[in-house]
């Protein structure tokens, strides 16, 4: 039988395939960008947030412990405008869509992170951070009390985006958090308060202002994880500006390697265009569940496709993910009711394990580890095998890919309006929402369930 390869994954920093070990122990540090909180999340966000979940999972898989820490971006542009609009605290503002976002990870079945710092939480260490830039002469204040980051003053920069960017700097300053490589320039590490920001501002040895967006990052990351750790994801739109600003704050403070490994995974897309709040093609998990997708469904179309492929959404690979569920859900029930103790394992399980494996640590080729989940059910059908072996198979390639055990509650006995009945109370539960949570009891006992809670989560029977 051919040994299961180690872990490998691409790393965006070397642009190859390279294994992926902890640095220190047996504990991988992972640092992922997490949401802006200044609306729902849409569900190309959570191709993002699957792909670390598999990410994680899969070093799990291999024995690894993980320590993960996501940031939550409570306070920049999005999240100032998005309260004074609403004209009220930015925090009560983004409390709202940090509940929302806890409990539509849960929806997915996204293994929570280790730590989920938020910003307004650390600006101390921002403001050290920025002042040890400034003493070390790469970063200065502009006259308007804005403090900036001298990228000229900083050789590596542009290692991460693999730019050489001698030619086109010109000196100029860029105060938006977001800009494209033409515009490359000083970036804002402090941003003076403006009136726009009304009540939203910290003192700082420069004076009231805020953060800039990448600092959050380089100060989070580096209290939870240390100076220099092991890997660090996001979207492939956080390459850069963000990512490689991240590195040129932290390296330049720090004077070692801040990241070995760096990930990224291509867009979601809607007819070829990103999903984006901005472009306004986007759809939100609960859009989703409101329509009668489930999580699972909805967390299968995102991690059957390979993490740096494009993925184009279409409603048509929801029915195909529905259909295939079904048939895993048939052919693990009928397993589940007829295993026995004392049945040798079959070879086709084991081989079916290997291939997975081997897909899985192969950069995570999730589509191959699809295939060997589909041919174990395949075989599994086809000898009517009694072995609870093959079970602890299915279970096995589940703690990875995370859609079959999803509870009882998502096998297909349950209808697709009960499931996102179920669905909905989950999210409701997770945000402490109870009212909301009993009256979606009462609507699954009146469509003819009753649901109850455990340890597990719920768990429904039919009346
Ligand atoms: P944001 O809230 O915009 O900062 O994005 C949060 C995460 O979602 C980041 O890792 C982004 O790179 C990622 N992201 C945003 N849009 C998409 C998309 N259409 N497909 C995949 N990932 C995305
Ligand atoms: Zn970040």
């Amino acid at each position: 039988m051919e040994t299961p390869l180690k872990m490998k994954v691409y790393n965006s920093l070397t642009r190859g395939l390279e294994p992926l070990e902890p640095m220190e122990g047996g504990t991988i540090r992972f640092y992922t960008c997490g949401p802006t909180v200044y609306n729902y999340a849409h569900i190309g966000n959570f191709r993002a947030y699957t792909f670390e979940d598999i990410l994680r999972r899969v070093m799990q898989f291999n024995g690894m412990k993980v320590k993960q820490v996501m940031n939550l971006t409570d306070v920049d542009d999005k999240t100032i405008r998005g309260a004074n609009a609403a004209g009220v605290k930015l925090t009560d503002y983004t409390k709202t869509y940090k509940d929302a976002f806890f409990a539509d990870l849960k929806v997915l079945n996204i293994q929570p992170a280790e730590v989920y710092p938020a910003a307004t939480d650390h600006i101390p260490e921002m403001i050290s951070l920025v002042e040890k830039l400034v003493e070390k002469g790469v970063a200065y204040k502009s006259d308007d009390g804005s403090v900036y980051f001298a990228v000229t003053k900083f050789p590596g920069y542009g290692k991460l985006a693999h730019i050489d960017f001698d030619n086109q700097r010109t000196g100029a300053r860029c105060a938006a958090d977001e800009y494209d490589k033409e515009n490359v320039g000083d970036f804002a590490l402090w941003k003076a308060w403006e009136p726009s920001d009304g009540p939203v501002g910290w003192d700082s040895p420069w004076g009231r202002g805020r953060p800039g967006w990448h600092i959050e990052c380089s100060a989070m990351s580096m209290k939870y994880l240390g100076e220099s750790f092991d890997l660090h994801t996001g979207g492939i739109d956080n390459l850069f500006p963000h990512h490689e600003n991240e590195i040129a704050q932290a390296e330049a403070a720090t004077g070692k390697q801040f990241v070995r490994t760096w990930m990224h995974c291509a867009h979601l897309r809607v007819n070829g265009e990103k999903m984006s709040k901005s472009l306004g093609n986007f759809f939100t998990l609960r859009d989703l569940l409101e329509k009668g997708w489930t999580g699972r469904e909805i967390r299968y179309v995102l991690v059957n496709a390979h993490y740096r492929q494009g993925l184009n959404f279409a409603f048509s690979a929801l029915e195909d993910a529905r259909k295939a569920l079904e048939r895993v859900d048939r052919c693990v029930d009928a397993l589940a009711a007829r295993a026995k103790d004392g049945e040798p394992a079959p070879d086709f399980a084991q081989a079916a394990l290997d291939a997975f494996t081997a897909a899985v640590n192969d950069d995570l080729n999730t589509p191959k580890a699809f295939a060997a989940l589909f041919d174990l059910v395949r075989e599994t059908n086809a000898s009517g095998t009694c072995s609870k072996a093959v079970l602890d198979v299915f279970r096995r390639m589940d703690s990875v890919l995370g859609v079959i055990f999803f509870g009882k509650a998502a096998k297909t006995e349950v209808p697709a309006e009960v499931q996102t009945l179920l669905d909905a109370r989950a999210a409701a539960r997770a945000a402490k929402n109870w009212a909301e949570s009993d009256r979606l009891r009462d609507a699954i006992a009146a469509a003819g369930w009753t649901v109850k809670d455990s340890k597990e989560g719920q768990s429904v029977t039919k009346r």
